[in-house]
């Protein structure tokens, strides 16, 4: 019989589960509230809001397990379908990525380091976490935060105020700023009797808090170690099933654990490509309880993302050896539309090639970030 995955969710993290489940025979079925997703336009969709409980318990009724390519599914509509099909990753798991206070204290209490930070609810708080972190300063509300959204840089004290006014004066956390060398990714996968797989970390670029360029491998077997443990810690506490990415700072050699993801993440993208078998058919596996497949990468990879108004696909497709992949979303501004990958055995060619490719696309290169805020 065909495996069924119901799936939260049908952007192009949706969308590209279910395109890995059909060499294997999987059939996703994808919920969201639009039918014009990215993820309705290759699977089969049931239209509903993510935050109706009764509909994720009748996706539950008609498949053999339910995960999520989204984490802001509120954590009752995944105890709701958990009471027709077994859900992956677990809720508490979402619920715990979903709050960026929560997040951070589980980190804490498993010995991940962090950037130092303070919880604010007051401007009590405020001018409490203005003392102990100094400036710069970050300030994130603690939810619902993605995508550089919900978030101010507090340069200088008049700022300070204002900032949290912008975000609506809700909860948040204030993070010291890190003057990071380097952004850098984890994507693990943990399976049925704590099978686990993990990718080489994968060195990204962010601008305005949004990833453009991701390359890997990172090649730093300690900090591959090191990071690998990190997650493997993460996925053992919270009984984890599925993909989880997990992102750092790499300051002083040493890495800073920012934030996790219970999810296939835009950082393991170029796995499709890259590696021998991709973060969304290992998620898929990891969700079923099939065996993992191979993590291990296919050479050196770089992925680039299209943001906005994309450049002529003739001038993409012209590039050798470059691959596409378009969401199926009308372009605005800033919204992730599509993704490049490239994928080479030599890194300085690869370099080379990414090179081209950001000329055409218009983004800039990973050369040693600014890192003034
Ligand atoms: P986040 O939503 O927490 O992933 O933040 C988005 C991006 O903002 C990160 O990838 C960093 O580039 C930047 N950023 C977030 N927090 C900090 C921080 N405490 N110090 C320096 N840069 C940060």
């Amino acid at each position: 019989m065909q495996a069924r995955v119901g799936i939260l969710g049908a952007g192009q993290l949706g969308r590209m589960l279910a395109l890995a489940g059909y060499p294997l025979g999987i059939e996703c079925v994808l919920l969201d509230r639009d039918e014009r997703s990215p993820g309705a336009q290759v699977a089969r969709f049931k239209a509903a809001a993510l935050d109706d409980a009764e509909a994720a318990a009748s996706l539950a009724a008609e498949v053999d397990v339910v995960t999520v390519e989204i984490e802001n599914v509120p954590a009752d509509v995944l105890r709701a379908a958990a009471r027709h099909a077994p859900v992956h990753p677990p809720p508490d798991a979402v619920a715990a990525a979903q709050d960026r206070l929560a997040e951070k204290e589980l980190f804490r209490s498993l010995g991940i380091p962090t950037t130092p930070f303070v919880r604010v609810d007051t401007s009590h708080d405020l001018d409490r976490a203005h003392r102990e972190l100094g400036l710069p300063l970050v300030l994130k509300a603690r939810r619902m935060g993605y995508d550089g959204r919900g978030q101010r840089i507090v340069r200088n004290a008049e700022e300070l105020h204002g900032a949290w006014s912008a975000l609506g004066e809700v909860p948040a956390i204030a993070e010291a700023w890190v003057d990071f060398d380097r952004e850098l990714s984890l994507v693990a996968v943990r399976g049925a009797n704590g099978q686990r797989a993990f990718y080489p970390l994968s060195e990204n670029v962010h601008r305005d808090g949004i990833l453009r360029i991701s390359v890997a491998p990172f090649e730093d077997e300690r900090l591959q170690r090191n990071a690998e443990e990190r997650v493997d810690a993460l996925m053992q506490r919270l009984d984890y099933r599925g993909v989880l990415a997990l992102e750092f700072f790499h300051a002083n050699g040493e890495l800073l654990a920012n934030e996790m993801a219970p999810r296939v993440h835009n950082t393991g993208h170029w796995t499709i490509e890259g590696a021998v078998t991709s973060q969304f058919e290992n998620h898929l596996r990891a969700v079923l309880g099939w065996p993992l497949g191979d993590a291990s990468p296919r050479g050196h990879a770089a992925m680039v993302n299209l943001l906005g108004n994309p450049p002529p696909l003739d001038a993409l497709l012209s590039l050798p050896g470059v691959h596409v992949h378009l969401y199926g979303k009308s372009p605005r501004p800033g919204r992730k539309i599509g993704h490049c990958t490239i994928v080479d055995p030599d890194r300085r060619r690869l370099l080379e090639r990414l090179a081209a490719l950001t000329n055409v696309i218009e983004v800039s290169l990973p050369n040693p970030t600014p890192r003034n805020p």
